[in-house]
């Protein structure tokens, strides 16, 4: 989108998971998957709340979207079941 602000040295990716990226705050793909980590741990402890504000998604649609099937979706699984898919992510 903005080409004008280059970045030369690499940061580490938003996610946590050590990958170095340019020029953004995530690896390929990394936004999403922090994405759902982000929604799991808010219905796990709410410990994440500063981090989805930092990253400003607590105004993102698509994001309080995805916490809300997801919550809707957890009423209806069984602990064990989430523990595993949560592995599988
Ligand atoms: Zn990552």
């Amino acid at each position: 989108m903005n080409k004008s602000q280059k970045k030369s040295s690499p940061q580490l990716c938003g996610c946590g998971c050590g990958k170095k990226v340019k020029g953004a705050l995530f690896a390929r793909g990394h936004k999403n998957r922090h994405k759902s980590d982000l929604i799991k741990a808010l219905c796990a402890g709410g410990y994440a709340t500063a981090r989805v504000e930092e990253l400003g998604w607590n105004d993102d649609s698509t994001f309080n979207q995805h916490l809300k099937e997801y919550r809707e979706g957890l009423a209806k699984k069984p602990l064990k079941v989430r523990l595993l898919s949560q592995q599988a992510a």
